[in-house]
């Protein structure tokens, strides 16, 4: 099986659940079978059936949409299926997909059995989606050359493929492509042990020694997130060595943690920031997305996607059809004293 990861940078915040330059060394900690694969207990006990079903009939997979915040493991369980269903695995994404020909050429390149993983699927551009529907459904594709009467169409069977779309946002998607997926699975924040089990992992496979307590710290940081797990791990690791003998403990995890700016519950500071201003400028809420980014000079998807499902998981932040309130508990966290808000408390 042959597989290419493409990784880049985005904005360096430590927290940040987006894939950062200093990520890449993900792919040595990525799993490689469904049982090596952590959590997402339900997503995993439906693949396994499908997968087996699939394999039995000696057909190919259906097509997958896997969607959830980023740094969960979409690219990751994608790999995962390729490596069940024992097929290469082509990976390209929504943005990169910059003219009709790419997709064509993507699609006439697959071998029987193949998956394409197609990342952040509801940013292809609306056009091009048509060429996906019959390659979907009817595995062809009918590719018009030249121009005005004397052009040509071409009708080309594609072999048995399986798209595997990952997104961030389905809500973006059409309705006529979210169709044409037979299995969409939806994959959730990890609760602190299964991060706990995802640290030690690591931890054996980057030859750390950790302590479990020590490796509960860094997981009950990670907003839920085995990307951000990984990537304190490795910060904490240098801090470990630096600073004591080379074993995580839980103190050393706490110190290292803290001077990266990241609270005991897994806040950095622009949560904190976007929590503050709710409470210093509109008194606790609500608020409305656009105007709360432009108060923090942040851009609202990556408020909506990458910072809000962990303080809404957490309880810090709720939605009303109004805007965004802060709870209770997230004055009691930033150390604000709590005057009863009107709007709140739900
Ligand atoms: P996404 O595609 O959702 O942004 P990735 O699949 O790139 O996320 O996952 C980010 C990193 O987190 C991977 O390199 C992998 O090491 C780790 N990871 C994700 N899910 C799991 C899991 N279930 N078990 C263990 N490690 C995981």
């Amino acid at each position: 099986m042959s597989i290419n990861f493409s990784e880049e940078a985005e904005n360096e915040v430590i927290t940040s659940a987006l894939n950062l330059s200093e990520d890449k060394g993900e792919g040595s900690l990525r799993p490689q079978t469904i049982n090596e694969y952590i959590g997402q207990q339900k997503a995993k006990d439906n693949l396994y059936v499908f997968i087996n079903a699939a394999k039995m009939r000696g057909e190919s997979l259906d097509h997958v949409l896997l969607h959830g915040p980023p740094g969960l493991g979409k690219t990751t369980l994608a790999a995962v299926i390729a490596n069940e269903m024992g097929v290469n695995m082509r990976i390209t994404s929504g943005p990169a997909i910059e003219k009709p020909g790419d997709l064509v050429a993507m699609l006439t390149n697959l071998n029987e059995g193949d998956i394409l993983f197609v990342d952040e699927i509801h940013r292809l551009n609306r056009a091009y989606e048509e060429i996906l529907y019959p390659a979907m459904e009817d595995y062809a594709i009918d590719i018009i050359l030249g121009k005005g009467p004397s052009a040509n169409s071409i009708h080309l069977d594609l072999p048995h493929f399986t798209l595997i779309g990952a997104t961030t946002r389905s809500g973006q998607l059409t309705a006529p492509l979210r169709d044409r997926f037979g299995v969409t699975l939806r994959l959730e924040l990890y609760s602190d042990e299964e991060l706990k089990q995802i640290v030690e992992r690591s931890a054996k496979i980057l030859d750390v020694e950790i302590e479990p307590e020590g490796a509960l710290e860094i997981a009950s940081r990670s907003r839920g997130t085995p990307r951000i797990a990984n990537r304190l791990l490795r910060r904490v690791r240098d801090f470990a060595q630096v600073r004591s003998n080379g074993v995580i403990t839980r103190e050393v995890a706490d110190k290292a943690l803290l001077s990266l700016e990241v609270d005991k519950l897994g806040l950095d500071a622009l949560d904190r920031r976007m929590l503050r201003s709710i409470i210093e400028f509109y008194n606790g809420g609500p608020v409305g997305l656009e105007t709360l980014a432009a108060t923090i000079n942040e851009e609202a998807v990556t408020l909506e996607d990458v910072y809000e499902p962990y303080l809404l998981q957490r309880g810090f932040l709720t939605r009303t059809p109004r805007g965004r309130c802060v709870t209770r508990k997230a004055y009691e966290h930033l150390g604000i004293e709590y005057m009863g808000q009107q709007q709140m408390d739900i």
